[in-house]
């Protein structure tokens, strides 16, 4: 397997705010890493500074050869990397159509009957919901719309940062499933978590973020295993 993602040095602040501090990690193609870590740890800023959403004071970052440090976030879309942001931002006052169709707009489509098949195939509710609007979905189906838009966009890459967040036991499960057969067609995936049992159980790789530095890094099942791990975030 090659790195798809290298990160070198990055850094990320906000005023005086050290938010991510010299971190190091690379995405292996075609697997899943998981970034976990607590509330406030640097999770969405590292991601954000990956999509060009915030300014990196320091590092570099390659994706699949290229130095994209620099890239405005338009350019880093263009290059296939989609982030599914904290909170889905979902567009509620359109249709569950509107917002597949406005997720192919990278392509500059608004999908084919194959796209839409494919993310029914992950999400059958969304298909049940299709003219509905999107506003008047629950909580995970929201989620679930998120996910399938990001991935009307075809990414080489799917960034997601806490999926899981506010979802009920059961539809958590729902959402881990389709990353593992989204996972499983091919697609790298970078996944931001609290949820660390869930996360590291579905990553082949992990990295533990502790105030804005890198504490740990392993294989899934290493980091589910470590004693830090267990202790800090699984209250075993
Ligand atoms: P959460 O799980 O709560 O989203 P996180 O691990 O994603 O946490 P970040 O949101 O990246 O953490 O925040 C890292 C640090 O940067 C925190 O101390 C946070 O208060 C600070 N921070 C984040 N965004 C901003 C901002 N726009 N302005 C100032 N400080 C910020």
């Amino acid at each position: 397997m090659s790195a798809v993602l290298e990160v070198n040095g990055l850094e990320v602040k906000y005023g005086q705010v050290e938010a991510v501090r010299c971190v190091d990690f690379s995405l292996e193609a075609g697997s899943i890493t998981a970034l976990v870590g607590a509330n406030g740890a640097g999770k969405s800023s590292t991601l954000l500074a990956l999509s060009g959403l915030v300014h990196k004071a320091a590092g570099t970052v390659r994706f699949e050869g290229e130095d994209i440090t620099r890239l405005p976030a338009h350019q880093v879309v263009a290059r296939g990397i989609i982030q599914v942001a904290e909170g889905r931002c979902i567009l509620t006052r359109m249709t569950v159509r509107e917002n597949l169709e406005l997720g192919a707009y990278r392509r500059r489509s608004s999908g084919s009957p194959q796209d839409f098949d494919y993310v029914f195939t992950l999400f059958p509710r969304l298909k049940e919901r299709l003219e509905g609007l999107a506003g008047n979905l629950s909580g995970g189906e929201q989620q679930m719309l998120a996910i399938a838009r990001a991935l009307m966009a075809k990414p080489r890459l799917l960034l997601l940062d806490e999926p899981s967040m506010g979802l009920a036991p059961l539809l958590v499960q729902e959402i881990f499933r389709a990353l593992k057969a989204i996972n499983a067609d091919g697609l790298t995936l970078f996944l931001v978590e609290q949820n660390v049992r869930q996360a590291l159980r579905l990553a082949q790789r992990g990295y533990v973020l502790e105030n804005g530095s890198l504490a740990l890094s392993g294989t899934g099942s290493e980091l589910l295993n470590h004693p830090r791990v267990l202790q800090a975030y699984l209250g075993v």
